[in-house]
């Protein structure tokens, strides 16, 4: 049973948002990762990469650690009302909850990139196998890393919130192949947006 309290909670705090009418913040700005992912897997859900061991993040005084990326169709973020073609999350977790860094991808009509391996064989549902050598996840980051910043949840059951939600402003072109395949898999795995209530979402300068 959940309290009247809690749902109040639930409601101000759930994922994913339309990222307008934001406030500019200094932040500090984001690494990138330099660790490949270890074994990636169709688990239903979505395709997910995980990491052994990833790479840390600092937000403040806490660390989390990358434990997986995986991939949404269409976007769960909107960016000024706009959605995208799809959006890949980078899962941190750390000892008081979760950070997640999101990027919202768009289509292009070029050369085949890291996302290629993640996204063009569709895969039967199963245990997770080694993934390629060629995929980084710094592939799936833009070149400017300007960023929104919010507390929010998972877009997933059991939609805790406990995540500090990290979506860079730019987003990154993947090939229309590449989508296609990845929404025959998946045609609609993004949660609806959700209530902004009170929050405020800060978003960074230029770094
Ligand atoms: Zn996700």
């Amino acid at each position: 049973m959940v309290s009247t309290q809690r749902m109040q909670r639930a409601r101000q705090a759930a994922s994913s948002l339309d990222l307008s009418a934001t406030i500019r913040a200094r932040q500090p700005p984001l690494r990138s990762w330099s660790k490949r992912p270890d074994t990636i897997v169709n688990n239903g859900h979505t395709i997910q990469l995980d990491f052994a061991e990833g790479d840390t993040l600092d937000l403040g005084d806490r660390r989390y650690a990358l434990k997986q990326f995986h991939f949404h169709h269409p976007s769960e973020h909107l960016i000024e009302g706009k959605r995208f073609a799809m959006e890949v999350h980078f899962v941190h977790a750390g000892t008081d909850g979760l950070a997640v860094v999101g990027v919202v991808m768009v289509c292009r009509q070029a050369e085949r990139d890291v996302q290629k391996d993640c996204l063009d064989k569709p895969r039967e549902l199963g245990s997770p196998v080694s993934a390629d050598l060629a995929i980084h996840p710094r592939g799936l980051l833009p070149a400017q890393r300007t960023y929104y910043h919010y507390a929010g949840s998972l877009t997933t059951p059991p939609c805790s919130e406990t995540v500090d939600w990290i979506v860079l402003s730019q987003p990154i072109e993947v090939d229309e192949d590449d989508i296609a395949s990845f929404a025959k898999l998946y045609p609609m795995n993004a949660r609806p947006v959700q209530n902004r209530d009170r929050r405020f979402i800060l978003s960074s300068g230029p770094h």
